[in-house]
């Protein structure tokens, strides 16, 4: 049995009141793992750590040194990659495939900070000759780091890469549902030697996030999260006027036009909406297809849906594993039923699948419920389950209307072989990331982050790591005079 404690300060610690909690598989509701249960009491004395190990020594660490310590994080995740992959599969349920790839992907994301941070340099201004007069770019402070239970260690590496880069100190929170990940990789951070207090684990529910928003020691929060909590965050924040970078849910369009290579469509529409079984916050669960090829198009779907191979996540011919919790299993059901209810006609699944093995566990059919239009519950608001709400559109006006007619701006897609099209509704779509003719890549180069409802701020990208920093103008006068401005 895996028993996982708090980092605080450089220590393994168990919570001040004991407190545990049962990690359960998704797979079959077998406890794998007991977790450390923090309180306000445990991440208050985090904060405190990591506020001495802010205003200590840490600070005078050089980027050389800084980028060293990323670089040498993305080898401990390549050493440790397999072991990490098959924390996350058990933890969160998802394919040990793509479990491989975060692991990949988290590796990417130090080295690509790594990078970034060891080519950082102040900028010269322009200034009189007895003037020097530079911009300097220094760290936010202490930065509390809350992350959700769909790619628990894949979001806190987007965080934690550019924070530590940027010479912040950091107290990290996973969702108490998924800490396996984020507890072993503080067990790496322990390998290094960080000075006490600049790393700190809090596992814990939502008051320990709630600290981290509203302790006047922490000086940014970058939660990413459900809408919910960031209105709770973003209200917490205002104490001190703390920086805050949130990324929030989506609903987001998959738009495929008439002329596309249907073959591809038909394909990557499955990808956009089932890749860990739709709990991805850019899943392209509202497909909108045009009108001229919709019935064929939904048909196609529909032979392909029954051929999805539902299983563990360790077995190497799953396709789609169950979801994260029951709670959210019964959400998602629940979704599913107000959308019938509403007029979608269920054309596959909105059930647990046939079967001894999919008893236990929370497991779901994949899903398509045609018929939507745009006005349904289930067009507006995020599922977050595999489930695809099928609309019809007309035209390209009708379709960017209805795309953009949601409180979220997280991602779209656009299907279609005509590039003035493809670069018109690119251009029109309020998302954060449009892609075309394709789903779900992104790259550390390239920023991440929503429009609208779907968050503030950016992850990723050069905008990654700024937001972890603070723009100081230096201004030094090398020949003061008096300058009479007052008379003598
Ligand atoms: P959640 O909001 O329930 O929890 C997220 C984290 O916040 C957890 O660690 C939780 O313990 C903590 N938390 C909960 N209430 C809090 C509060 N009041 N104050 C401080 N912290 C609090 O979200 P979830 O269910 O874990 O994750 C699913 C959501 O995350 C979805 O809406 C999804 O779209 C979104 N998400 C967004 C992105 C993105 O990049 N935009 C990525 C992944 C997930």
């Amino acid at each position: 049995m895996i028993k996982t404690q708090l980092y605080i300060d450089g220590q393994w610690q168990s919570p001040i009141d004991q407190g545990t909690r049962a990690i359960v598989s998704p797979a079959d509701e077998s406890v794998i793992a007991q977790a450390a249960e923090a309180t306000r009491a445990d991440a208050r004395l985090a904060i405190a750590a990591a506020r001495r190990a802010f205003d200590g020594p840490w600070r005078q660490t050089t980027i050389r040194e800084r980028a060293r310590l990323l670089n040498k994080i993305a080898e401990l995740i390549d050493r440790d990659a397999e072991k990490l992959a098959h924390l996350e599969s058990l933890n969160t349920g998802k394919t040990l495939t793509e479990s491989r790839t975060d692991m990949g992907d988290i590796a990417a994301t130090f080295r690509y900070f790594a990078g970034l941070v060891a080519s950082e340099s102040g900028a010269v201004n322009e200034a009189p000759h007895h003037v020097i007069s530079r911009t300097l770019r220094e760290p936010v402070g202490v930065c509390g780091l809350i992350t959700p239970w769909n790619y628990p260690l894949l979001q806190a590496a987007w965080k934690i890469a550019p924070a530590l880069g940027a010479g912040n100190t950091v107290v990290i929170k996973p969702s108490n549902l998924t800490p396996l990940t984020t507890h072993h990789f503080t067990q790496l951070i322990a390998e290094l030697d960080l000075p006490q207090g600049v790393f700190n684990l809090v596992t814990g529910g939502a008051e320990v996030g709630a600290e981290l928003a509203e302790s006047l020691d922490v000086d940014l929060v970058s939660f990413t999260g459900g809408a919910f909590a960031g209105e709770s965050i973003m209200k917490a924040a205002t104490g001190n006027f703390k920086r805050i970078g949130l990324e929030l849910g989506g609903k987001n369009p998959n738009i495929v036009f008439a002329d596309a290579d249907l073959d591809a469509a038909v394909d990557y529409a499955l990808n956009a909406a089932f890749f860990h079984a739709g709990q991805v916050c850019s899943a392209g669960s509202r497909l909108m297809v045009e009108d001229s090829i919709y019935d064929a198009f939904i048909g196609r779907l529909a032979e392909r849906l029954p051929r999805i191979v539902i299983g563990n996540g360790f077995h190497g011919e799953t396709q789609m594993g169950p979801v994260q919790s029951a709670q959210q299993h019964d959400k998602i059901l629940g979704m599913v039923q107000a959308g019938i209810a509403e007029g979608a006609r269920l054309v596959h699944g909105g059930k647990r699948p046939a079967g001894d093995v999919y008893k236990k566990g929370y497991w779901l059919e994949p899903t398509l419920l045609a018929d939507v239009t745009a006005g349904m519950k289930i067009a507006k608001e995020e599922i977050f389950g595999p489930v695809i709400t099928a609309e019809r559109f007309r035209s390209e006006d009708e379709a960017l209307r209805a795309a953009n007619d949601t409180p979220y701006g997280l991602a779209a897609a656009v299907w279609t072989r005509d590039l003035d099209k493809a670069n018109r509704m690119s251009r029109a779509l309020r998302f954060g990331t449009v892609w075309v003719n394709d789903y779900h890549p992104y790259f550390p180069e390239a920023p991440w982050g929503g429009y609208k409802s779907s968050g503030i701020g950016r992850e990723l990208a050069r905008i990654g790591l700024d937001e972890y920093t603070e723009l100081k103008h230096s201004y030094i006068n090398l020949a003061p005079k008096a300058m009479g401005w007052f008379g003598a």
